[in-house]
């Protein structure tokens, strides 16, 4: 089994936009740096492609649409193409390169359902999508404050293969510190595991490759590696409250699990730094 970080695009994100500075005006003033290109960096917008033995390819996340050059308003939605600049690579290619088309891919797992993780859905027709209940509410409803404004409802509403995760349900369960986990095809190799903060229904997933080291995807529950380190509260968020706290079970997690390799969810320092294949 194995794991491929794909980089399906990069995304210019000013450094204050993932840490943003103290006191309650901070993710204003981050928002502020962000749309005047203050201090900025490319950061990845990455796919990841699970080699599974009986499920087939399985994706986590869809990066960018497949004309995303032509026109960003158009696959991004009006706020992600004034607040960001994008850089849309070629994932049809990425993903030839390790053997895969796009339509064999029957399971997309879902972080979470803001337009720089869904934008890429329309190469995934007749893939089943799988999202946190909560998310799935909020990406149909969609709305424009700084917490909702990054969910495109005309994205999320025409996926209609969904598998709703529920993480109160019967199919949920502990694993260290984290409460809610969910073992995506009960063989132990995908779990999800509920980090809601940086959106209301956000998972991250933990992939466990059989003989190679264990994965954990933290999505946007962690832009930047350090901050599983040193926890530390970013500028897109539905509840602080709930985000500190995902970010510090998942700081506790690899405290305890320090073999695991972290990937987070747009490190622009650290993606050079990761390997283009985990597993064997
Ligand atoms: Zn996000």
């Amino acid at each position: 089994m194995r794991l491929y970080p794909l980089l399906s695009g990069e995304i210019r994100l000013a450094n204050a936009f993932f840490v943003p500075p103290d006191g309650a005006l901070g993710p204003y003033r981050a928002m502020l740096a962000q749309i005047l290109r203050r201090d900025t960096a490319w950061a990845p917008v990455p796919v990841f492609l699970i080699e599974h033995p009986t499920q087939g390819p399985v994706l986590v996340d869809t990066g960018y649409a497949r004309d995303a050059a032509g026109g960003v308003t158009r696959t991004m939605g009006r706020s992600s193409a004034i607040l960001f600049d994008h850089r849309p690579y070629d994932l049809d290619a990425l993903l030839a390169r390790v053997g895969v088309q796009a339509a064999d891919v029957r399971t997309v797992v879902m972080t979470h359902l803001h337009n720089d993780h869904i934008a890429g859905r329309e190469r995934f027709p007749d893939a089943t999508f799988v999202a946190d209940r909560r998310e799935w509410l909020a990406g149909d409803k969609g709305g424009n404050t700084l917490a909702t404004g990054g969910y495109v409802p005309s994205m999320v509403r025409p996926i209609t293969r969904r598998e709703v995760i529920d993480y109160d349900g019967p199919r949920a369960q502990p694993l260290g510190p984290f409460q809610h986990t969910v073992d995506l095809f009960g063989d132990g190799t995908v779990t999800l595991i509920s980090t809601p903060g940086h959106a209301p229904g956000h998972q991250s997933i933990l992939v466990r490759l059989g003989g190679g080291p264990e994965v954990l995807l933290t999505g946007d529950a962690a832009d930047l590696r350090s901050v599983v380190d040193k926890p530390a509260r970013t500028t897109i968020m539905s509840s602080e409250e709930q985000f500190m706290d995902s970010l510090r079970r998942l700081h506790d997690y690899v405290a305890e699990h320090p073999q695991t390799v972290v990937i987070p969810g747009h490190d622009p320092g650290y993606w050079p730094s990761l390997a283009p294949v985990y597993g064997e």
